[in-house]
């Protein structure tokens, strides 16, 4: 029996993929929750709610953005043919701008003016900042202490967007605090208040909500490809950290048998290579826990995918046998990293480099006439210190 279900929280039938996901919370939450549910299903066909994401996945993000031909890297690899999908050239320089804007907009409709989120090195805080700032919201984001005083310039960035940023001195002021005193807030405010969850896990119907924003990334990059090459690709390959930019980019391609799906995990977080079925933060995945379910610290290099749970989908499409996943170590990403800049002149975000080094090991095995979607879920400016730092370690 997990943690969660042992302390009694309730869980509802609602949100399965498998056996995976579900909603495991304590009472007080699951009305809240359901509520959001209800509102979900209700606009995500809304045409009107529609084109109004559009319109802001255009005129604010700059989309859509391009499905680019890695040329050089292609040649240099000598096998499959490889496609950039450019997250990284999206406003703030990553996928999560997706989901945040689809989330704020369901905000706004279900009336509430202010939005919670936590973050842990800061990337979901300033996206959540920045579209707070962009739609007129109230914005609240919790941070664990520790990670404050890590992630200085992203606080201040965060605060610079208008948002009150509040700093979690509880437990050992990491992000699970700082999760911990969104919730509660959440109890407290739920008429006013919608949190905000960043990627594609935590209870029904965050990951359905999560997959449905980010599956902009395949539904583009479908069309780009049977423009570009008048057929589907043999592999789509995306970093997994909670999952969000993979689901997104495996979306459209799911129901497509002949295409490949490959999420790629650092070997220091590999949740699905190594993870076992457990519930964390609400819901139930595979996950790196200790023997009483206590989720295992990871240290990744990419603050991204430092997560020791995955979004329910992929633990299922893991199982199911539907997508592949796969580890790639620390010295594979600083060397697809530098790679990627010095062929194609793209510096890859640390979490996107991981799929990069993916691609660099399976390309070449691959036929010329095959073709690989990479996808690039942010930009590397980010990163650059910490690799600089790292490289002159070796
Ligand atoms: C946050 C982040 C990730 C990891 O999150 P997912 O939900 O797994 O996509 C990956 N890449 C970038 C650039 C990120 O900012």
């Amino acid at each position: 029996m997990s943690q969660a279900e042992k302390s009694g929280v309730e869980r509802s039938e609602r949100g399965y993929f498998g056996e995976f996901g579900g909603s495991f919370v304590p009472p007080q939450l699951n009305a809240v929750l359901a509520r959001l549910d209800e509102a979900f299903q209700h606009y995500k066909d809304d045409p009107e709610f529609n084109k109004e994401y559009d319109f802001y996945m255009k005129e604010y993000v700059g989309r859509e953005n391009p499905l680019t031909f890695a040329e050089r890297l292609t040649s240099t690899l000598g096998g499959a043919k490889i496609y950039l999908k450019r997250e990284d050239l999206n406003h703030t320089g990553a996928h999560k701008i997706n989901n945040v804007i689809g989330q704020i907009l369901l905000a706004k409709k279900m009336g509430a003016h202010r939005i919670i989120a936590e973050t842990g090195a800061g990337q979901h805080g300033v996206a959540t900042a920045t579209a707070c700032a962009m739609l007129g919201m109230d914005c609240t984001i919790y941070m664990g202490a520790e990670d404050t005083r890590r992630q200085e310039l992203n606080v201040f960035r965060m605060e610079l967007l208008g948002a009150k940023v509040v700093a979690v001195h509880k437990g050992q002021g990491r992000l699970k605090d700082a999760v911990d005193e969104a919730l509660g807030d959440l109890i407290e405010n739920y008429e006013s208040t919608f949190y905000l969850l960043g990627s594609a896990v935590g209870p029904h119907p965050f990951p359905t909500m999560v997959h449905h924003f980010q599956s902009i990334i395949s539904n583009e990059s479908k069309r780009q490809i049977l423009e570009k090459e008048g057929r589907l690709p043999d592999v789509v390959v995306a970093c997994c950290g909670g999952g969000s930019n993979a689901i997104g980019a495996f979306s459209a391609y799911i129901p497509e048998e002949s295409v490949r799906l490959v999420g790629v995990e650092p070997a220091e977080a590999a949740t699905l290579t190594k993870g076992t079925p457990g519930v964390i933060h609400g819901f139930k995945c595979l996950c790196l826990q200790d023997e009483e379910g206590n989720p295992l610290p990871t240290h990744s290099i990419a603050a991204g995918l430092d997560y020791p749970g995955i979004g329910p989908e992929h633990s299922h499409l893991k199982v199911s046998g539907r997508a592949e996943y796969y580890s790639v170590t620390k010295e594979e990403v600083l060397d697809a990293f530098q790679k990627l800049a010095q062929t194609e002149g793209i510096i890859p975000a640390l979490e996107s480099a991981h799929a990069v080094a993916y691609g660099l090991k399976a390309a070449p095995q691959m036929k010329q006439e095959e073709i690989m979607i990479i996808n690039i879920s942010g930009r590397g400016d980010k990163d650059v210190n910490e690799v600089k730092l790292l490289l002159s370690q070796n």
